[in-house]
């Protein structure tokens, strides 16, 4: 059986209601009634595990209408109606349990910060906002609150707002949030440079090495920052360093550094740092560069004894693609339209392809993004390696 994560964070809960019932029902009623309740309360745990969750609700709703005063049940048809997208009915629901007399600190705010999660999902960011600080505030979940806070401050692309919250986390939880902490200076550096304030952009990135000695977005921003000033020997040293930091970024680095490599006139250099990277690449950029390297060197029949070879290692629908161009060249008349077939075809095999894929969550996207778009996490986008990819 599947079992989806949101419903094992109902379990507890689930379970405690189950203890409770049976535990009351025992003392206090009939033993028809016990079982009544207890085979209720099983049937609605297995609507839940079978993700039938309109079963779920109908059931627990019966319960929570038997006992008024289970907080529990509340809160598990408050997270309930929450992921069905069903806000407005969490909302009122958390919001009556809240305001409910006798109910004790501890649920209160477990209820609170439920109702903070409702918002958030509605689009209600300020009160998000207000009731996580509030918390925050009162150290009542507070990890839980400053985590609610730092996304809410990602999705406005507060950056400094989330440095503040992430470092208080740091402090509070004793984990480290520096490799976060340093994707949000590149951020503020990323928004400096687009608009033309490249001494601000340099000292953001210096916050980011701090915070990560090793951060590829930083070596990758600082060496467009150099190139841009026409310093291309030094984008060379950034984007190697940048490579060497996380070379699954090769793909994305790999073009602008062979710019540089041009513009400062290393191609030597560019050779042996190519060649080195073969043996601890698998993917095909290093390749296809090195290729292109030997056709501008020492012609197309030295490229083409390359790629065969290197083919032969590394099958790549990318790869083939750059040897029928690279042979085309040569045929003529009915081979020639073969080849022109040949081509057309490879390039529609790479079409529609998802070139990246979040190592945290499986999400596949054409285009790399620092940040998750579907889990938020930062730098699990990376390229996926295949025949049909990198
Ligand atoms: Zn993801």
């Amino acid at each position: 059986m599947n079992f989806p994560y949101e419903l094992v964070l109902l379990l507890p809960a689930a379970f405690a209601l189950g203890w409770w019932a049976s535990r009351r029902a025992g003392a206090n009623r009939s033993g028809a009634e016990v079982s009544e309740l207890s085979s209720d309360y099983f049937r609605g745990l297995n609507y839940l595990l079978n993700e039938e969750q309109d079963k779920a609700i109908e059931v627990f709703l019966k319960l929570a209408e038997y006992n008024r005063d289970t907080v529990e049940t509340h809160l598990a048809l408050g997270n309930l109606f929450r992921r069905r997208g069903e806000v407005d009915r969490a909302i009122r629901l958390h919001q009556h349990l809240v305001s409910r007399p006798g109910l004790s600190g501890a649920m209160k705010t477990v209820a609170l910060l439920e109702l903070g999660e409702d918002y958030m999902r509605a689009g209600l960011l300020d009160r998000a906002e207000a009731l996580f600080a509030d918390l925050v505030a009162m150290d009542a979940h507070a990890p839980s609150a400053l985590h609610h806070l730092i996304a809410i401050y990602q999705h406005e692309r507060d950056w400094h707002k989330a440095i503040e919250h992430a470092r208080r986390l740091e402090v509070m939880t004793g984990e480290d949030e520096t490799p976060m902490i340093a994707q949000f200076f590149c951020e503020l550096a990323d928004r400096a440079h687009q608009h033309g304030a490249s001494a601000e952009a340099g000292d953001y990135l210096r916050k980011a090495f701090e915070c990560q000695a090793d951060c590829v977005r930083a070596f990758m921003l600082t060496a467009r920052l150099q190139s841009e000033e026409g310093r291309h020997a030094e984008a060379v040293e950034a984007y190697e360093a940048a490579i060497n930091a996380d070379i699954a970024f090769t793909p994305e680095i790999l073009p602008p550094l062979l710019n540089s490599y041009a513009r400062s006139q290393q191609m030597e250099r560019a050779e042996i740092f190519l060649r080195d990277m073969l043996g601890r690449y698998h993917g095909i950029s290093p390749v296809l560069a090195l290729a292109n390297l030997y056709r501008q060197r020492d012609g197309e029949r030295a490229a083409i004894d390359f790629l065969t070879s290197q083919l032969r290692q590394r099958p790549s629908v990318r790869g083939l693609m750059a040897l029928i161009d690279a042979t085309m060249d040569k045929a003529e008349g009915e081979v020639r339209e073969n080849f022109l077939i040949l081509r057309d075809l490879t390039r529609k095999l790479l079409e529609g392809q998802a070139m990246y894929r979040c190592s945290r969550c499986g999400f596949g996207a054409k285009a790399h993004h620092w940040q998750c778009p579907s889990c938020k996490s930062w730098s699990t986008i990376r390229p996926i390696h295949g025949v049909a990819s990198e």
